[in-house]
């Protein structure tokens, strides 16, 4: 009997009624493992409905009560970090090694939520007015609604609920079906940190469910991150429903190496940012920009290293990278190499042939390298999403600098160079949301938010940190007299202080 995967609602496991299961499957292996319920729109019902309920309590628990979950929650992910990254590696494909990292960045967004008596301090202004004070105060929302991708089936959902519980919300995830598991796990830690029922529900599906969330009139926010049509939908669509929204997309992330830099250090920052986790991380490098004549020395460095990437299945400890997450994906990626190799890219290491004895039918490639690449090749402009660095040349700064600017997505750049001037300018004026100097996958810690600008986010708050926080709250202001003040008799102009 092949095992399903229920929602999670209510604090209890709900099946699915819909009769509708994706399958889900081991990419190491092809070997089907799973199937998972999707949700109806009566089921998305019943999980919003339970995270309306439980909103009146949790919301009006002390923060720190709600810090206490946070720092028991923290506990427990901490203790099953192995078996976390095991869950992700079965239905991921990653290394398991990369899963626990993924895992523990995502802890760093409960540790940030564990400050939250900090966070929601409000504002006061003694006597705005004579005897008049004044004070602003951050309240949650409502029942918000999370859905997510399958590159990060931890750590995405991390950067939200955390942020969001914390701040005095209910939550209804909707997680990746193509590696459901983790979210059930990590319900049930919650449920074990002392989280009351029905603050955090987990819903499985596609589009079906996706499209109840978005119209339900009783969700009040939406934080999606996913590929850039599907964000694009999800912002109009819950903004059309009056919700809050922000929706993360897709990215094409350069590093401009200049003719300056330390070309060790940026080969090996290329090979692990364009071919860790495969390629399927959002901050992944997929175009190194070789400015002057920095180009044919660095695809000399680059050629051996991606010939000797050891590619396996997850588990295997030796392995620094595993398979892509489906078959249809696999092809997508060959896709994607084909359509270089007919216009014209030069494809300096080929890993379409990699087979793994024993591993036949996983979704394995191996890593491949383009030069020659042109801004105007189908390989440039979309995002591959696999282990496929894209060389481009270019003249000069300047040209480079332009490259990235005028890509559609704008999620994360890196320049690489010894000249602190060059650095400076590139990090101040690049139209990017997170950049990096010397450092090639420069992703926010929790305490600082995380988002892209351009085609990379639709909506105007980042995720977790500062702005994670703002998201989850509405602010509310009070202006406040008491009978002892002044006595200014019915007052039929404008009001202004005294
Ligand atoms: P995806 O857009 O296919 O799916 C994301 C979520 O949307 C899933 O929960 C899925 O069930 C749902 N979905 C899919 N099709 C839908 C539809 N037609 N209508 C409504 N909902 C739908 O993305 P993916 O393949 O799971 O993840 C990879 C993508 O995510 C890449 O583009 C990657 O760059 C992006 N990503 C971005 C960030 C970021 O921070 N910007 C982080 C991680 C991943």
């Amino acid at each position: 009997m092949i095992k399903t995967i229920n929602h999670v609602v209510n604090g209890k496991p709900m099946a699915g009624a819909s009769g509708r299961f994706g399958d889900v499957f081991n990419p190491a292996t092809g070997e089907k493992s799973a199937q998972v319920a999707l949700a109806t729109a009566a089921e998305v019902d019943k999980a919003v409905a339970a995270a309306k309920a439980a909103f009146p309590d949790w919301s009006a628990a002390p923060p720190l009560r709600r810090a206490r979950v946070m720092f028991k929650f923290r506990e427990l992910v901490e203790r099953h970090m192995d078996e976390l990254a095991q869950i992700i590696t079965a239905e991921h494909g990653k290394i398991l090694s990369d899963a626990k990292g993924s895992v523990t960045r995502g802890l760093e967004v409960v540790e940030f939520a564990c400050g939250i008596p900090q966070l929601l301090k409000g504002e006061f202004t003694e006597q705005v007015g004579t005897g008049i004070d004044s004070w602003s105060m951050r309240q949650p929302l409502g029942v918000c609604a999370g859905i997510t991708p399958f590159n990060f089936p931890a750590m995405v959902p991390m950067w939200m609920f955390p942020v969001a519980l914390a701040c005095g919300n209910t939550f209804v995830l909707k997680p990746s079906e193509r590696d459901p598991s983790c979210a059930n796990r990590l319900a049930e830690l919650l449920k074990e940190a002392g989280l009351p029922d029905g603050v955090f529900n987990v819903i499985h599906g596609d589009k079906a469910a996706v499209d109840a969330i978005l119209h339900h009139p009783d969700v009040a926010a939406v934080s999606f991150v996913g590929s850039t049509p599907i964000a694009e939908y999800i912002y109009h669509t819950g903004c059309a429903h009056n919700k809050r929204v922000q929706a993360l997309g897709g990215a094409k992330n350069h590093m401009v190496v200049m003719p300056d830099a330390d070309l060790e250090q940026a080969t090996d920052a290329l090979i692990g940012a364009a071919y860790g986790s495969a390629g399927e991380r959002c901050m992944a490098v997929s175009v190194a920009v070789a400015v002057g004549n920095v180009g044919d020395q660095l695809i000399k460095r680059l050629e051996p290293r991606v010939r000797a990437l050891k590619v396996g299945p997850g588990t295997d400890p030796e392995a620094e990278m595993g398979p892509l997450v489906t078959r249809q994906h696999l092809d997508k990626v060959r896709g994607y190499i084909d359509h270089g190799v007919k216009e014209g890219a030069k494809l300096v290491v080929d890993g379409r042939g990699l087979k793994l004895q024993g591993y036949e039918s996983g979704y394995f490639i191996g890593g491949c390298l383009f030069d020659d690449v042109r801004t105007d090749m189908k390989i440039y402009k979309e995002e591959i999403f696999g282990p496929v660095l894209s060389v481009v040349r270019a003249p000069d700064y300047k040209a480079a600098v332009g490259m990235v600017n005028d890509h559609e997505f704008g999620n994360g750049a890196a320049i690489f160079t010894r000249d602190g001037d060059a650095a400076r300018e590139f990090a101040n004026s690049i139209k990017i949301g997170m950049v990096g100097v010397n450092v090639p996958i420069p992703v926010p810690l929790a305490f600082h938010s995380f988002g892209g600008w351009k085609r990379s986010l639709f909506g105007d708050q980042h995720m977790h940190g500062p702005e994670g926080v703002r998201f989850y709250t509405k602010l509310k202001t009070v202006t406040s007299r008491w009978p002892a003040g002044i006595r200014a008799g019915a007052e039929f102009v404008m009001p202004t202080m005294r």
